[in-house]
């Protein structure tokens, strides 16, 4: 088998705490499925700022580009907070994207039966919602030109632009149908074409590509309509594709209807380039204690067996160990509940590498 490159971003606050729990399960990997990794770590965020002035230094990209796929834990802190914005940890993270064209960002949003408590929603609605919004992440509003403030006949206007090329809605589109093709083959595209153009070609541009991908059943919903749904019948949704815009608001949606924040991955995606990073921030308030969930990171670590490394096998096998694990009542602080056993960063991911072990015999 191939030895896979991964380039090790620890970054600030619980980052290191998360990432290094995460080794030790792609080290049981390793020694499960005798997969080959040269794991090189590379500065982000705040310590590379300390280290270099620059949150993303030149070598931490060359390594980036270098490697097969990025493992990301967190940036940012207070420490950082009065720096002024393009000199923030956060910069370097948006850089990063940009530099590496992740053009796909995948939110994975599944309820974990021993978590379903942590739903706001109740029980019977949420039970067996398991979905993935797929958002574009270079284009839309964020970027369009022209942007900024202006004076016009003396007032001020805002101005953004919606833009999208139909070869920017065609990869996201495919790489989703893509996806659904794995999973349980539905596709539901989100848009707003009763009112928007730029949604008009979305759509058209989904139904070219659903010729391709005849096995797959689609569903056009209008934004609005999707984020009734996404609380009402939320397990009906399989693949969710949708705008820059419009996903960055779903996803969050997706997220919460599920639950906890420590739970939550996320896969961002381009042609040449990988990133995994759990959904959350560095989490500072508990930075150092040994207390954060690493399963957020874990699950990331998931997807990129399954997505940069083909290894689907892999990916489940530490799925089904996070459910066991789960199952066994083990919890870290955040998810803590009644009559389960309260467990640090550490001990949580040793019980997944066990799990991993135990499953697989
Ligand atoms: P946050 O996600 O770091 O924390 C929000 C709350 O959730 C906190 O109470 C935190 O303790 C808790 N939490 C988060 N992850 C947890 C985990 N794995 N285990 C247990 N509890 C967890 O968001 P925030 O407080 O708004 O931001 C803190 C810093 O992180 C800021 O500097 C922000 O800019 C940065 N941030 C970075 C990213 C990223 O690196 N992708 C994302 C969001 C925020």
């Amino acid at each position: 088998m191939r030895k896979f490159r991964i380039a090790v971003l620890k970054g600030d606050g619980i980052g290191p705490e998360i990432v290094d729990a995460t080794l030790l399960v792609l080290n049981k990997a390793r020694e499960i499925f005798g997969v080959e990794f040269e794991l090189k770590e590379g500065l982000i965020g705040g310590v590379a700022i300390d280290e270099t002035g620059d949150p993303l230094p030149e070598e931490t990209l060359e390594l980036c580009k270098s490697s097969d796929a990025v493992l990301l834990g967190a940036v940012g802190g207070p420490k950082w907070d009065d720096l002024p914005t393009d000199k923030r940890p956060e910069k370097g993270l948006l850089r990063i994207r940009k530099e590496l064209d992740l053009y796909a960002n995948l939110r994975p949003a599944r309820v974990w039966g021993p978590l379903i408590d942590a739903s706001p929603l109740k029980e019977e609605v949420v039970k067996g919602t398991d979905m993935i919004v797929v958002r574009e992440l270079t284009g839309d509003l964020y970027y369009g030109e022209p942007r900024g403030v202006f004076k016009e006949d003396g007032m001020r206007v805002g101005i953004n632009t919606m833009r999208y090329t139909e070869e920017e809605i065609r990869r996201v589109v495919r790489m989703a149908f893509e996806i659904a093709l794995k999973r349980r083959k539905k596709l539901t595209s989100v848009d707003k074409a009763n009112v928007l153009e730029v949604s008009g070609l979305w759509r058209e541009i989904v139904e070219e590509e659903r010729k391709n991908f005849p096995e797959v059943e689609v569903e056009h919903l209008y934004v609005d309509n999707c984020a009734m749904q996404m609380v009402k019948r939320p397990s009906s949704f399989d693949v969710i594709v949708t705008s820059n815009m419009f996903g960055d608001i779903l996803s969050d949606e997706a997220g919460v209807v599920v639950g906890s924040l420590g739970m939550l991955p996320s896969a961002s995606l381009g042609d040449r380039h990988a990133l995994y990073e759990p959904v959350h921030g560095s989490a500072p308030d508990i930075a150092g204690k040994g207390i954060a969930n690493p399963v957020a990171t874990i699950l990331s670590a998931a997807m990129m067996f399954r997505f940069s490394f083909g290894l689907d096998e892999v990916g489940d096998l530490i799925e089904r160990a996070v459910e066991r694990t789960l199952e066994e009542g083990y919890r870290t602080p955040d998810i803590r509940s009644e009559g389960c056993r309260v467990v640090g960063t550490q001990k949580m991911a040793e019980r997944i590498a066990e799990n991993m072990e135990r499953l697989r015999s």
